[in-house]
């Protein structure tokens, strides 16, 4: 499905709250098949979201570029880590983290990023669904529930599922 961008930032804002609270639950309780729920429900996600008409965290966020990273997409672009850094990079103060200097993300090109096959490996695994134990990446998802469409309606879903199932 193709995301409408203008209308997913205002019901996302109206329901960002609630999402956070359900979230922070966690901190508490953990039902006990939570993995399976994350699992089942992400599976249902991705059959709606098409990421390719929204591109949100390439346009707002910035993934954070390891060594590795570096080495791999300066080669790819045929210049020394260096120059690459130099070229499109500042290091955070407070983490130490190499992340871009602009927004959106350079690499973004009609919607698609342009070194697809050699991003950073932050942006490989954005939205971070698959992290375990998903509980654990509650800050994450409280960070981006407003931001991303998926982590969205994966957080939605699991409310809905999970606030059927469990006293909540
Ligand atoms: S990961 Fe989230 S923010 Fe990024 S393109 Fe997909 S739905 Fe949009
Ligand atoms: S490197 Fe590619 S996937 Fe990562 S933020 Fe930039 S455009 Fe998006």
């Amino acid at each position: 499905m193709a995301i409408d961008l203008q209308k997913f930032k205002v019901v996302a804002s109206r329901k960002k709250k609630k999402l956070t609270v359900f979230l922070q639950k966690f901190d508490e309780h953990v039902p006990p098949d939570l993995a399976e729920i994350v699992k089942e429900t992400d599976a249902t996600v991705w059959r709606d979201i098409d990421c390719t008409t929204c591109a949100n965290c390439c346009k707002t966020m910035t993934p954070t570029y390891t060594r590795k990273d570096l080495v791999r997409i300066s080669a790819h672009m045929g210049m020394t880590p260096k120059q690459f850094a130099d070229k499109w990079l500042h290091k955070e103060e407070d983490s130490g983290d190499w992340v871009n200097t602009t927004q959106p993300c350079q690499f973004l090109v009609n919607n698609m990023c342009s070194i697809y096959d050699v991003r950073p490996a932050d942006c490989a695994e954005f939205p971070h669904h698959n992290k375990k134990p998903f509980d654990a990446y509650n800050d994450t998802f409280i960070k981006n529930v407003h931001r991303c469409p998926a982590t969205f309606t994966l957080v939605e879903r699991m409310k809905k599922r999970i606030e059927n199932e469990y006293e909540w």
